[in-house]
């Protein structure tokens, strides 16, 4: 069995920074160290910094008030930012600056006077943010049809902003609905909105080229990752969502010769080790990694966790 690696693939500079940032947290604060929410959407990684001292909760008033509380990468609404000051809990916040990035723009539209659309998942924690940061006018919309029942005159001026993890391909069919409707529209370039999500799609593009598999390493609850095994799908490759070795089925595997392996944003290289070795009990397995974008970025920790460390 060939086994193909997607480059690039695995931890984004967002991820790694907001785990570095609850590991110098534990290092550094006498106080316990609480987290909102998972702080990236992978298991694996919230049991190690459980195990190394983290708390994670689900909402602010689980935290009590001497202690230090995390935001997670995906950002948090005004209102969790207003509760967190008003209990004075001592708060460092982990959102990814790519995500404050989209924040920032939607409330420079929204300014501007501009009815904004949000395209993204409703329910994701990201999108309940970025929704709750804004102030003015803000639509959801997930698809074409969302955008065409909107409730809107076709002359509102409209801007539209995009969630950081979704496919690129699926957003700019969005987004063409949106032009098509709306007389009077402005918004980014999607390409420019997250570099690892662009990355790792088209590296995923690439991969389907050479396989007869494909094998997403990330939890069920990640949006970017669900986006990889989606543009396998739609490429026309099996394609599974795998949390670790343990749920590879060699049943997918009967008949291929040659496996790809990809890895979403929040996926550590020791799962995509661990699908590896899971391919190795089934038979030898020869590894090869395609060529692909050396991601250089790194995002800078908050002042006072590079002060306290
Ligand atoms: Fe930030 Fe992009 Fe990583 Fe999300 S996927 S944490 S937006 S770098």
């Amino acid at each position: 069995m060939k086994v193909i690696l997607a480059q690039p693939r695995g931890f984004c500079a967002g991820v790694v920074r907001a785990i570095d940032i609850v590991e110098r947290a534990l290092a550094t604060c006498d106080a316990p160290v609480y987290v909102r929410h998972e702080i990236v959407h992978n298991r694996h990684v919230v049991d190690g910094l459980k195990a190394r001292g983290a708390r994670f909760v689900e909402e602010l008033d689980e935290i009590p008030g001497d202690a230090v509380a995390i935001f997670s990468a995906h950002g948090v609404s005004r209102a969790v930012e207003s509760e967190a000051a008003d209990r004075k809990l001592r708060v460092i916040d982990a959102t990814c600056p790519l995500v404050t990035k989209v924040h920032n723009q939607g409330q420079r539209y929204a300014s501007l006077g501009r009815t904004v659309l949000f395209i993204g998942h409703a329910g994701h924690p990201e999108v309940e943010g970025t929704l709750g940061r804004i102030t003015g006018t803000v639509h959801l919309v997930e698809s074409r049809e969302d955008v065409l029942g909107l409730p809107i005159p076709d002359d509102t001026p409209v801007a539209y902003i995009t969630q950081t993890t979704l496919s690129v391909d699926d957003t700019r069919q969005t987004i063409e609905a949106i032009q098509k409707r709306f007389s009077d529209v402005i918004g980014p370039e999607t390409r420019d909105i997250c570099y690892a999500t662009q990355n790792r799609q088209t590296a995923v593009r690439n991969l389907c080229r050479h396989i007869d598999v494909l094998l997403v390493v990330g939890s069920a609850n990640s949006s970017n990752s669900n986006r990889l095994r989606e543009i396998g799908e739609e490429l026309g490759i099996p394609s599974y969502l795998v949390a670790d070795g343990r749920q590879v089925d060699p049943a997918w595997l009967v008949g291929k010769e040659t496996i790809g392996i990809t890895a979403g944003a929040s996926a550590p290289d020791v799962l995509v080790d661990d699908v590896v070795g899971a391919l190795a009990k089934l038979g030898p397995v020869e590894i090869q990694a395609l060529q692909g974008v050396e991601e250089k970025i790194t995002f800078r920790l908050p002042r006072e966790l590079l002060e306290a460390s």
